[in-house]
């Protein structure tokens, strides 16, 4: 079988010809597969049987969906090795926006999230992460405008097929999207973020920061033990001179953790050392963690203080939080069902 979405248009034109197809094939099957998002070969209609039976796009099974009253939609699918990742489609008003996962499981162990819960299991390849972005156009018809890698994961650990999706993403004969419109949210790879720096690519950079000092952000986020958040202000400050690209603080606000008066000041100090945008995000609470939600009074008042300290805040709301949205809860709801 011939896999497409593993392959650069280079590696599929090689691909084409040692199979003795006309070269110009290439082309046709990147329109159907990526331009169309026609991911059932039979429906290639230009292509004759001797090709279209040789094509393989899709290699996962849709194992579980879950649709929200606010519109989102996520999907759990299963690669033939019975790893399963999720991915889930966000509308807000014209906007599509995919959330992508880039490993089967994730080694970050941060304490209040599902998706690090059983480890890292391994890494997703290019072709296994773009195929999430075909699976959410075949589920919800309609045009991808933005893309996070936000599902379980740690991008920046997984760099190279992270990156070769992002460039199927933002390449005009693909995907088509702007590098704008793509968000790569990382807990903070200081060498990560200066080799990102690196690329010519004028994607969005998050950082979860989810505490405003590291003794806080190490009893959260283990991976942080030997990261100082100085370190990762510095990398996504280099990021920021190379790419003309604000950078996002990423701060999950968990009630009686991270949510006092004195952790709003610790954060708009740190804000203000680089040109950035705070999201504050209220926790999704999930099932069998202590973790709880900060009460929207809580909230407001956290991102107030932000605000009167002159942090550019953006208050987001869990999308799709009655269909198990929460990072990795999909995956654990049917995981634990009969
Ligand atoms: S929050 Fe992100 S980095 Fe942390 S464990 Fe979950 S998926 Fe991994």
């Amino acid at each position: 079988m011939l896999t497409v979405l593993d392959k650069t248009p280079a590696q599929l034109a090689e691909a084409v010809v040692a199979r003795g197809w006309p070269p110009y094939r290439t082309d046709q099957i990147i329109d159907w597969v990526y331009r169309k998002g026609v991911a059932d070969p039979a429906g290639m209609r230009n292509l004759p049987r001797e090709i279209t039976g040789e094509l393989q796009v899709l290699t996962a099974r849709l194992a579980a969906r879950a649709d929200s009253a606010d519109g989102t939609v996520k999907l759990l699918l299963e690669f033939p090795d019975a790893q399963a990742v999720e991915c889930v489609l966000i509308p807000t008003g014209d906007r599509h926006t995919a959330c992508l996962s880039t490993q089967a499981g994730c080694g970050m162990g941060c304490r209040f999230c599902a998706s690090g819960l059983g480890g890292l299991q391994r890494n997703l390849t290019a072709g296994e992460i773009l195929e999430q972005m075909l699976a959410l156009r075949q589920a919800v018809p309609g045009r991808i405008s933005n893309v996070v890698f936000m599902g379980s994961g740690e991008p920046l650990a997984n760099y190279e097929a992270t990156l070769e999706a992002v460039r199927a993403i933002v390449d005009p004969g693909r995907l088509g999207l702007s590098a704008r419109s793509v968000t790569i949210s990382t807990v903070g790879i200081p060498a990560a973020i200066r080799r990102l720096a690196r690329e010519g690519l004028a994607v969005t950079l998050a950082i979860s920061l989810h505490a405003p000092n590291d003794a806080l952000r190490r009893t959260l986020l283990p991976s942080a033990a030997n990261t100082t958040i100085a370190e990762i202000l510095a990398a996504a400050k280099e990021f920021f001179h190379a790419r003309k690209r604000e950078v996002t603080l990423e701060y999950v606000l968990l009630a009686g953790v991270n949510d006092s008066a004195l952790c709003a000041d610790g954060l708009a100090g740190l804000a203000g050392r680089l040109r950035c945008n705070v999201n504050l995000i209220g926790y999704n609470e999930v099932e069998d963690m202590a973790y709880r939600a900060p009460t929207p009074t809580g909230l407001k008042a956290f991102a107030q203080r932000l605000t009167d300290r002159g942090v550019n805040v953006h208050v987001r709301h869990s999308r799709g939080a009655d269909t198990h949205a929460a990072c990795g809860q999909l995956r654990g709801s049917v995981a634990r069902s009969p």
